[in-house]
């Protein structure tokens, strides 16, 4: 584990700290098959050095933070997968492979954040999320997994669902490790922007979520053109660290399409709005890869 003092100090000098672009579609880009149930997590058995090429070529990128490919490893989704038996070991080496790969080449300071994602891949993911009686102990299970095996911080990625969210936030805040939160929005055909779920507004999930303890909050998984707007609705209910990282394309599963995915001028041009709104953190998510993340090195510097 890395001291995390540099993020704090990059925000305190109006620096931006820089996160990383998507991996399970960037594997997908470098041509690693996706598991019908659990999207990227068999990457880690069938293809680790290409996982570790990608958190390589993102830390050559100038991202500050790393995300382990374990958005798809909680409980819920292996089980849907077969992979169940798998759960410590494929956590564990997501993490590990991050410390690799920033062992091999990161000149700065890299901090690797855990991915936690309440999730699922169903169609109606009510059908698929983990039941309430064992929600918490897993995602409690995979956050000690992930910190034991030396993720920095710990990162709820794609926060959909209130009910789930919050058991995710509170089991990873429970291992000490700073918590960042990443609400996933998309807009009604009447114009509001909703949790990802549809039910309640991004507002109302992150007011539900707010009292839960994370160290900051981000947009994310949110189509790169609704993010200001999702960016604004964080920034009047949160005031800690805050930032986005938006994706590009769309997905049917297990694969991310990748037509129309926006150029990485395009992208800078987008973030660079999110920061004059007043963004600390930026990235990518999901059609969001290493080219996209240098020009946006480049631009923010
Ligand atoms: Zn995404």
């Amino acid at each position: 584990m890395i001291s995390l003092n540099f993020i704090d100090e990059k925000i305190a000098r109006q620096q931006i700290v820089l996160l990383d672009g998507a991996t399970g579609t960037e594997l997908e880009q470098r041509g690693v098959p996706m598991n019908s149930a659990a999207w990227s997590a068999e990457a880690i058995l069938t293809a680790p050095e290409i996982v570790q090429a990608v958190h390589e070529d993102y830390i050559r990128a100038g991202a500050d933070i790393i995300t382990s490919n374990s958005f798809s490893l909680a409980k819920h989704m292996l089980i849907r997968a077969g992979l169940e038996a798998e759960f410590q070991r494929l956590n564990a080496a997501s993490v590990t492979l991050a410390l690799k790969a920033r062992e091999k080449v990161a000149n700065n300071p890299v901090a690797i954040a855990g991915s936690i994602a309440p999730t699922t891949f169903c169609a109606d993911p009510r059908k698929c999320y983990p039941p309430l009686s064992d929600a918490f102990s897993w995602y409690e299970q995979q956050a000690l997994i992930l910190a034991e095996a030396g993720a920095d911080l710990l990162i709820i990625e794609m926060i959909e669902d209130i009910t789930q969210g919050s058991l995710a936030v509170e089991a990873a805040v429970k291992t000490g490790l700073p918590v960042w939160l990443g609400f996933s929005c998309r807009r009604k055909a009447s114009g509001e922007l909703m949790l990802w779920e549809f039910e309640h507004t991004l507002a109302e999930g992150i007011k539900a979520l707010a009292p839960f303890g994370g160290d900051a909050a981000l947009i994310m998984h949110t189509e790169t053109r609704d993010a200001a707007e999702a960016f604004a609705i964080l920034s009047a209910r949160w005031h800690g660290k805050r930032g986005v990282y938006a994706h590009s394309g769309r997905f049917i599963m297990p694969n991310w399409q990748f037509s129309n995915v926006i150029s990485p001028e395009a992208y800078a041009r987008a973030a660079m709005q999110w920061v004059e709104m007043g963004a600390h953190i930026i990235g990518g998510c999901c059609g969001i890869g290493p080219a996209h993340i240098r020009l946006l090195k480049e631009v923010l510097s």
